[in-house]
């Protein structure tokens, strides 16, 4: 991890901004890569990721797990947190003032990791981050180019794995926006290089691209 997001996770440690911090085990602060061009966003700690310190390794992690497989990337080369960084008492949703007291952390974390597409995962973290009211079922699947932490970034909504994994049909359709994203990261690459990559690159399947450094 980058020495400056270190030193900001340690500082996050002992947060006491919302009610939240009183009934936590610990900050759910988030894992990855600290230079992922990838980033993810759900929307707060459950039990397990109370108790392990760790975003999504539950259910809905294992899910978002394999969904990552899927396009050839693991979750040490993404980087993955929540809206909120601490367990709401029964996993009940995050609360506005909530939300109003953590947000800072999150603008901090994307200024640090500076990613180039952002997924969020689920109403919460689509509504924080694209600044708009419209929710994840009307969104999903629609990339926009927004402002965040001071860069532009693509910002991808995407289904929550844990609604995804009690519904077929919203499954299905995040396995088909999740296979867009090497698209979306090598979109990224043109804009930035100012170049437009070879044919044979964007057509590679995604461990390919992987491979090729595409993302
Ligand atoms: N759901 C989330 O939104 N975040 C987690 O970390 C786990 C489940």
């Amino acid at each position: 991890m980058s020495a400056e997001l270190l030193a900001f996770r340690d500082a996050v440690s002992g947060c006491t901004r919302c009610r939240l911090a009183q009934g936590r085990t610990q900050v759910v602060f988030g894992a990855g890569n600290p230079s992922a061009e990838l980033m993810f966003v759900g929307e707060a700690p459950g039990f397990h990721e109370d108790k392990q310190g760790v975003p999504f390794v539950g259910h809905a992690g294992k899910l978002l797990e394999k969904l990552l497989g899927g396009i050839g990337l693991t979750r040490g080369q993404v980087y993955i947190c929540n809206v909120l960084k601490c367990r709401p008492p029964g996993n009940r949703d995050p609360l506005p003032d909530e939300i109003e007291a953590c947000e800072g952390h999150l603008w901090k974390q994307i200024e640090l990791i500076r990613p180039t597409v952002v997924a969020t995962l689920g109403n919460f973290a689509t509504k924080l981050l694209s600044g708009r009211p419209a929710g994840i079922t009307r969104v999903h699947g629609q990339e926009q180019e927004v402002d965040l932490g001071g860069n532009s970034v693509l910002l991808y909504p995407l289904y929550h794995p844990a609604a995804a994994l009690y519904t077929p049909r919203m499954l299905e359709v995040l396995e088909s926006d999740f296979r867009r994203l090497p698209e979306l990261l090598g979109r990224s690459h043109e804009r930035a290089s100012g170049s437009e990559p070879q044919a044979s690159v964007l057509e590679a399947p995604p461990e390919l691209a992987v491979q090729l450094g595409l993302f």
